[in-house]
């Protein structure tokens, strides 16, 4: 295959991130990337970069919905200043049993995402509107999403099957898992040394964590949903299915429909709990630590809730690996909160984890255990766009055509 400029897109509720790499054969070059940023707010964000960090566009616009950030992105690239794409890649969240594949976007397969939405309110929505936009947007260029879930396609079935009655089972109740394609980018980045007896831990506003062996993953926090496994920054994760029980009982005795009160606990569990739910002063880590440092003791239960989640659920996939070799920390809070990290493996020393204090005191890539510490402790930033990239290159090259009714 030629090179081609390939568009990747990984849209969250007020941003739209995108990335245009060159891509062909063996060969993988970033070109630009950029965000709008503040969507639904008078004086958003635009900017774009190129591989060596130029600012090339550097904008201040209104951003009343997505729809104008999308379009400005869309005019922008076909305005023949850059590299106009000739595929786009998507991430794509959703536990659809049929979607869990990487895959041609087609109007049908946008419908599918759009039936099973409620299981990743956060994530599913925007992702479908997103491809539905650049269908029409980008005419004619081939769209291709690459599903969050695709690396956890090895799970083995006791861990993917959910302890209910069957007929719930039937109608695709199991464990998915998310974070997949930054899972990958890990095991990619390791090569060709991944190591037999791997844990990554994806700290970011949602968090998760895999148990990863040669390669292939073998467990992971969560489940049908984004909204369990560890706590994250307005997520549940993992709580006693009573609590929500009891939840939606309060609810219900106040709201006219089953509906209305399904809709307030799914609000709850995945916009107003975890660290936002807590510390009831944000979901965002740094702003944790400031309220911490002036003795904040509900900002400090969050983050200690936090970590507690995370070293109990490493701890739980030392059994299921057999050991471990390597602990990996990767996205926002795992690259930068160097307390959390710290505070992490400080109770997991009895495991072989012993971090070293000034190696750990840095952000971005770094080996940061003690020399001879049974466990290797690294931070290594996802490059998810890359893993992106790459499904769309071997897609293309498999000519996966489009259905007929498309
Ligand atoms: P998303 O899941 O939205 O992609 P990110 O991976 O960008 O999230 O992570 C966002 C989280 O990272 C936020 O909680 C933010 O506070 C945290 N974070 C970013 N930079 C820092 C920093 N310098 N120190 C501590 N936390 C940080």
């Amino acid at each position: 295959m030629s090179s081609l400029p390939v568009l990747v897109l990984n849209s969250g509720s007020s941003s739209i991130k995108f990335s245009i790499y060159e891509a062909g054969n063996g060969e993988r070059r970033k070109l630009y990337e950029g965000a709008v940023d503040g969507i639904g707010t008078e004086q958003g964000k635009f900017w774009i970069k190129d591989a060596e960090g130029n600012k090339l566009v550097d904008r201040s616009p209104a951003l009343p919905n997505r729809s104008v950030a999308f379009k400005m992105v869309a005019d922008l690239l076909h305005s023949g200043d850059f590299h106009a794409p000739a595929a786009i890649g998507h991430r794509m969240v959703c536990a659809a049993p049929t979607l869990q594949d990487n895959l041609r976007v087609t109007p049908q397969m946008i419908d599918e995402m759009e039936r099973f939405k409620n299981l990743a309110p956060l994530h599913t929505p925007i992702g479908a509107y997103i491809m539905r936009e650049a269908l029409q947007l980008f005419p004619g260029v081939p769209n291709f999403a690459c599903s969050d879930s695709y690396f956890h396609r090895t799970l083995p079935e006791v861990v993917t099957h959910m302890p209910i009655p069957a007929e719930y089972s039937a109608l695709g109740v199991r464990r998915v898992g998310f974070h997949g394609i930054s899972y990958e980018s890990i095991v990619y980045q390791l090569q060709p040394n991944v190591p037999e007896r791997l844990i990554v831990a994806h700290l970011g506003n949602g968090a998760s964590i895999a148990a990863i062996r040669n390669g292939r993953c073998l467990d992971t926090s969560m489940g049908l949903t984004p909204t369990g496994g560890i706590v994250s920054g307005t997520r549940t994760g993992d709580v006693d299915p009573g609590v929500l029980l009891f939840i939606l009982r309060q609810i219900a005795e106040n709201t006219a429909s089953a509906t209305e009160a399904a809709d307030q606990l799914e609000a709850m569990a995945n916009k107003k709990a975890g660290l936002l739910g807590v510390s009831e002063l944000s979901n965002d880590m740094r702003d944790l630590r400031s309220a911490i440092n002036i003795g904040n003791r509900e900002a400090r239960l969050a983050v200690d809730k936090f970590n507690w989640t995370i070293a109990k659920c490493i701890g739980s996939f030392f059994p299921e690996l057999d050991g471990l070799d390597m602990l990996v920390f990767t996205g926002g809070i795992g690259e930068n909160d160097i307390a959390v990290r710290a505070e992490i493996c400080a109770g997991l020393g009895a495991l072989g984890i012993v971090l070293d204090p000034a190696k750990n005191n840095i952000r971005g890539e770094a080996v940061i255990s003690v020399e001879n510490s049974p466990v290797t402790v690294r931070v290594i930033p996802p490059a998810e766009d890359l893993i992106i990239v790459n499904h769309v290159v071997d897609l293309l090259a498999a000519q996966v055509e489009p259905t007929p009714s498309e």
